[in-house]
């Protein structure tokens, strides 16, 4: 209605706090530089999942570490300043490119995927961070790891990073050395040793698509098993909660990147939980931070 878009309006330039004084990081979710115009148009405070996929699906062969680099700096200039979440290659199970040879797989949801192809293409990966390392002095980046299940994938990521960092100050070109690295905590194995993995990042953000299909163990694009799909299984939230407390106990701020954050229905529970960022689809921004503005969570 008009009254509800006016309201939605008013939402512009108004803090994402609660009544009581708590503050959320508000962010978008967003899958090609082109879509920056949408976040700011929506008032995003930052980017909290940049899934560069698109740099692979929308090419007819692998994105060169120019191209790259050219994405990530567009993206970071036009957030001038503000933190963009650039999450590397997720590609595998349902997002597939011709030049890119991945082997037919039963089950290609638990097959080679995001960082599993990573590890085992070193080239690739150090290609893509070493675009990231370079676009990092444009701006405020976060680079953050998908599909994680084990603190060793953490530490043989890092040991690539370094690898391009070497590289890097040997031929001379500047980084941001103090570029934040997190993962995303989108398996249960992630969301269980989560208190071991909080020791080894820089933040957490929580993929509620994935950890929710291999909780429930529902394929998230079945459509035909919506009697058996709640996406507000406890199973799901306990696991939420339990990665933002265990974050938090080490120190580092916790977000979600998933569909699920962008839940109104929800939105009470994240907060009393400790959220810290919530990363949404930039038409969901506004809708989101009139909800945390009504919420007072001094009152029971
Ligand atoms: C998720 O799994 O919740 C997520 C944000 O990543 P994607 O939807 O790209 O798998
Ligand atoms: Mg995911």
């Amino acid at each position: 209605s008009l009254a509800y878009k006016k309201q939605l309006e008013d939402m512009r330039g108004k803090e994402s706090m609660t009544q009581d004084g708590y503050k959320v990081e508000l962010f978008a979710n967003v899958g090609n530089p082109n879509n920056i115009p949408q976040v700011i148009m929506n008032d995003g405070e930052g980017i909290g999942l940049f899934r560069s996929e698109f740099l692979y699906l929308e090419h007819n062969d692998y994105p060169t570490e120019e191209e790259q680099f050219e994405a990530y700096k567009k993206a970071l200039e036009g957030m001038k300043g503000k933190k963009v979440v650039i999450r590397t290659l997720d590609i595998g199970a349902d997002k597939k490119a011709d030049y890119f040879p991945l082997a037919q797989e039963e089950n290609p949801a638990l097959g080679l995927r995001a960082i599993r192809i990573c590890l085992t293409r070193p080239e690739l990966f150090k290609t893509q961070l070493r675009a990231l390392c370079r676009a990092s002095v444009f701006g405020k980046l976060s680079v953050m790891f998908p599909m994680i299940i084990s603190s060793d994938e953490i530490d043989r990521s890092k040991d690539i990073l370094q690898e391009v960092r070497n590289q890097l100050d040997k031929e001379g070109i500047a980084y941001d050395p103090n570029m934040e690295v997190g993962i995303m905590i989108e398996t249960p194995a992630a969301a269980i040793i989560s208190d071991e993995l909080a020791k080894e990042v820089d933040f957490f953000s929580i993929g509620t698509n994935d950890l929710t299909q291999y909780t429930l163990a529902i394929d998230r694009q079945h459509t035909g098993l919506d009697k058996f799909f709640n996406p507000h299984h406890p199973a799901v939230l306990r696991l939420i909660k339990q990665t933002i407390e265990n974050g938090h106990k080490a120190g580092i701020w916790v977000g979600i990147c998933g569909e699920l954050g962008a839940d109104l229905e929800l939105t009470e529970y994240f907060l009393r939980a400790g959220i810290d960022e919530l990363s949404v689809s930039p038409p969901a921004i506004l809708p989101l931070r009139k909800k945390i503005r009504s919420l007072n969570l001094s009152q029971k």
